[in-house]
């Protein structure tokens, strides 16, 4: 399968199948916008869980938080969002379309060109005659900076709106409340605040599907050192977001990799950073890998306290109630992309298999805890009223423990199809023998083995299947 093949079979099945639907698509749709099905939030919901157990609820270290996206506008001053959160806009001058002049570079082969200046961007778009994409010209304004924050207007008297940003990041967040959690919960550093949440950027080039929206969610964790140990902390940290996605989440070791940032790449606030990478499909050709960020790890310093007690006059430092040694902690940064991390599940589960009779069968592989359906009850026939009846009463059973569906359509073979495409780990079957014997059929989705089951075991049966 070539690789746009790849991800064109994906979008089509997100579609299909109700995972991800184009957003506004009665009205013609708003550009790169998406919205979550029935199977697409199920999903998300159920990645979104994992990390929140994992990295809050599981942890003595960590505690959990959920602050507004509007913030005082004085926030993203400290931050240095109003100055340095931006991006090198160009303009092709034959058919005005616009792009982020460092990722059209990188598109055709200039390496790392995300640490370019304004001036090298331009220098670089003509030297190596880059062509727009849409005219194919080669004709370009000098690249000019491009805040990405939205900026909006609170309050309701005209002429007294004060300007305000939908947050661009989740971490300000955090920042802010540091005090406010110190002073309230029994937290003593090292420990770290998790939060989950949505964040706007006004992308000048959104695309790839979801990887790269306007509005997306974040799983940001601010995680709290003394200075000395913040290598330490940030070596345990690099290890644990990888084990997330592969051993966690079950994406392919093969498809994931660190990259770490050099010097000039580095954003304003960080010493260091990882970025936890996915190799997406997006490739122009079967040749080309695409390798997509989905978590960044930064070594923040003590940047974002600094900044904030002195923007907000607020003493934020930390008295270690062993030693009486007071400083400003620094700051270890796990920030990984929702969105980003669905589409990876979704991409990295997609397969098509050739069945003994030559047909073929499309089957999402996700790992059983985040399929959006973990069983899926069948009547063997929708007609016969005792087959149903039996059916419903398991499917009740079963439903207060798993995410059970109840489906009656087509034949069975029909069913067991629709089943893999969302990626349904067991399908259960209700036959004439069961109204004898009391058992019934479930189906493997990755073997498509069949065995029989007492109905009286059955939920043990899955339950011990799932967590195997
Ligand atoms: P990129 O280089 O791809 O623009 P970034 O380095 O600006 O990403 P961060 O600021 O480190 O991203 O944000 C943390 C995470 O948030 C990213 O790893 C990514 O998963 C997610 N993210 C950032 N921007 C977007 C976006 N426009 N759409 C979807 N997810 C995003």
């Amino acid at each position: 399968m070539s690789k746009e093949n790849l991800m064109e079979k994906v979008v089509s099945l997100c579609k299909r199948r109700g995972f991800v639907f184009p957003g506004s698509e009665i009205y013609g749709g708003l550009a790169n916008t998406w919205d979550y099905g029935p199977y697409g939030s199920a999903l998300k919901k159920n990645v979104k869980d994992i990390w929140w157990k994992t990295f809050v609820e599981d942890r003595d270290d960590m505690v959990g938080l959920d602050a507004a996206i509007l913030m005082n506008p004085k926030t993203w001053e400290a931050s240095g969002h109003i100055s340095n959160f931006s991006d090198p806009l160009i303009d092709c001058k034959e058919c005005k379309e616009r792009f982020r002049g460092d990722k059209l570079l990188e598109e055709n082969g200039v390496e790392k060109a995300e640490s370019l200046s304004l001036k090298e961007v331009s220098e670089k778009l003509k030297s190596e005659k880059i062509a727009c994409p849409k005219c194919k010209a080669s004709n370009w304004t000098d690249a000019k900076t491009f805040n990405l924050m939205f900026k909006t207007k609170q309050g309701v008297v005209e002429g007294d709106q004060a300007d305000i940003y939908l947050r661009p990041e989740t971490a300000q967040g955090i920042f802010v409340n540091f005090k406010n959690i110190l002073d309230s919960c029994r937290v003593r550093v090292p420990f770290g605040i998790g939060q989950i949440g949505k964040a706007f950027r006004n992308e000048i080039t959104p695309g790839n599907f979801t990887f790269r929206t306007r509005e997306f969610e974040q799983m940001e964790i601010e995680y709290f050192v003394h200075p000395n140990d913040k290598k330490a902390s940030f070596d345990e940290w690099k290890e644990q977001s990888k084990n997330f996605f592969s051993k966690t989440l079950g994406v392919k070791d093969e498809n994931l990799r660190f990259r770490e940032h050099d010097s000039e790449e580095l954003s304003h606030y960080s010493a260091m950073t990882f970025d936890v990478e996915y190799r997406f499909p997006f490739g122009k050709t079967d040749a080309t890998e695409t390798w997509g960020e989905l978590q960044g790890l930064a070594d923040r310093g003590d940047y974002d306290l600094s900044q904030h007690e002195k923007f907000s006059g607020k003493d934020l430092k930390y008295r270690d109630p062993y030693t009486n040694e007071v400083y400003l902690p620094h700051v270890i940064e796990p920030s990984f992309g929702l969105d980003r991390t669905v589409l990876t599940v979704l991409i990295d589960a997609y397969n098509e298999e050739k069945l003994e009779d030559d047909s073929e069968r499309v089957v999402m592989k996700f790992k059983p805890s985040l399929a959006p359906v973990q069983v899926a009850v069948f009547p063997l026939l929708k007609n016969k009223e005792e087959l149903v009846k039996k059916a419903k009463e398991v499917h009740k059973m079963l439903k207060p423990h798993f995410r059970s569906e109840w489906d009656d359509n087509g034949n069975v073979g029909k069913r067991y199809r629709r089943q893999d495409e969302i990626g349904t780990p067991y399908c259960v079957t209700i036959d004439f023998d069961t109204l004898d014997d009391a058992s019934v059929t479930v189906r493997d989705r990755d073997t498509m083995k069949q065995e029989r089951v007492k109905i009286e075991e059955l939920a043990e049966y899955i339950n011990k299947k799932l967590t195997a």
